[in-house]
C-alpha cells in the first residue's frame, strides 16, 4: 500500500479502529469518546440536552422526535439532574420501548443532562438542541410566552404559537371560558380575550 492508500484506508476506519491503529489503546479511546455523552459514543447520539435544558418546564419537541426515531434505542440521564423534571421524557421512552438508564457523570464539566442514543454509529450532524427561549425569541413570540411554558394562552397567542412553532404547542394550554370568568389572564399578552 502506498502512502495515499494508507491514508484512505485509515480514514475509512471508524474512530475506534483509528485509535487502535494509532496505538492509543481502547481505554484511552473510551475515556476520550465516552466521557462527554453520558457513556455513549458521540457517533451513536441522536440528540442531547444540557442539564439546565432538562430542568426547564415543558418538554423539548426535538427530544420527543429523537425518542420516536426508529434508530433510537436508549435514553440516558445524568444522575446529577433532577429525575422528576425528566418524567415526561422517561414516560415517552417507555412508550417507545427505549432502554432507560441513569449514569454518574465522572467528568465535572459534564453538563449533559440527557442523551437519546442508538445502538450503532449513525453520525448525526447536530446533536445539540437550541435553547428553547432563544428559538422562540427568534421567532418573535412574546416574552410572556417564552418565559412560561405550561402556561395558558388566549386564542390570539395560542394561534401565534401554532403558526410559528407548532411543535411547541403541547407546552401550552388555551385559556378556557371558565379561566376567563375567573379572571385568569393570558401569559403571553396579559389579556383575557378568548
Ligand atoms: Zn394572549
Amino acid at each position: 500500500m502506498d502512502e495515499r492508500d494508507k491514508i484512505k484506508h485509515f480514514a475509512s476506519k471508524d474512530k475506534l479502529e483509528q485509535y487502535l491503529i494509532q496505538g492509543k489503546g481502547i481505554e484511552e479511546f473510551k475515556k476520550q469518546e465516552k466521557s462527554l455523552f453520558l457513556g455513549e459514543f458521540r457517533e451513536r447520539v441522536i440528540k442531547a440536552l444540557s442539564i439546565p435544558q432538562l430542568h426547564e418546564e415543558g418538554t423539548y419537541p426535538e427530544i420527543e422526535e429523537a425518542i420516536k426515531d426508529p434508530r433510537a434505542k436508549k435514553l440516558v440521564i445524568n444522575r446529577k439532574a433532577d429525575l422528576k423534571k425528566a418524567a415526561e421524557y422517561i414516560r415517552l421512552a417507555k412508550e417507545y420501548n427505549l432502554q432507560f438508564t441513569t449514569v454518574d457523570s465522572e467528568n465535572i464539566q459534564d453538563q449533559i443532562g440527557l442523551v437519546v442514543a442508538s445502538d450503532q454509529g449513525i453520525d448525526v450532524d447536530n446533536i445539540y438542541v437550541k435553547e428553547r427561549s432563544e428559538k422562540l425569541r427568534e421567532l418573535g413570540l412574546p416574552q410572556g410566552v417564552i418565559d412560561n411554558p405550561k402556561g395558558k394562552l388566549c386564542k390570539k397567542c395560542y394561534d401565534e404559537v401554532k403558526r410559528l412553532a407548532p411543535e411547541e404547542l403541547k407546552n401550552y394550554r388555551p385559556l378556557s371560558f371558565f379561566d376567563r370568568i375567573l379572571g385568569e389572564k393570558c401569559i403571553g399578552c396579559k389579556k383575557d380575550n378568548g
